[in-house]
């Protein structure tokens, strides 16, 4: 889609810290926002709006690859867990946001 910045980075024309999973279908990177180090997002390189539209052989590719980087970046950052969360009402390609937690930290109100 034009003008999305997750196209963009998908496809390569904006430059983002790539981590763990990248295949023809989905994309993992760092959010430019670390505040909470190791925060990571999943995306499907296709533009969907919301979760609810990917198909269903994409998004099982694309919370496999979510598990698959979540187990990478808990062992990487020595996280208790990691909390998986879709929002998508900053950007409007959907998009998995993964948060290294830990328990000692006051937990994430819903
Ligand atoms: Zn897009």
């Amino acid at each position: 889609m034009e003008n999305c910045i997750f196209c963009k980075i998908a496809a390569g024309e904006i430059p983002s810290r790539k981590v763990h999973h990248e295949d023809n279908t989905i994309v993992s990177f760092l959010d430019l926002d670390q505040t909470i180090p190791g925060h990571t997002l999943v995306i499907p390189v296709e533009h969907y709006r919301w979760f609810y539209d990917v198909p269903d052989e994409e998004a099982n590719r694309l919370f496999r690859a979510a598990r698959h980087v979540a187990c990478e970046l808990k062992k990487e950052t020595k996280a208790d867990y990691i909390q998986l969360s879709i929002v998508g009402t900053d950007v409007p390609h959907v998009h998995i946001h993964l948060l290294p937690r830990f328990f000692k930290n006051k937990p994430p109100t819903i």
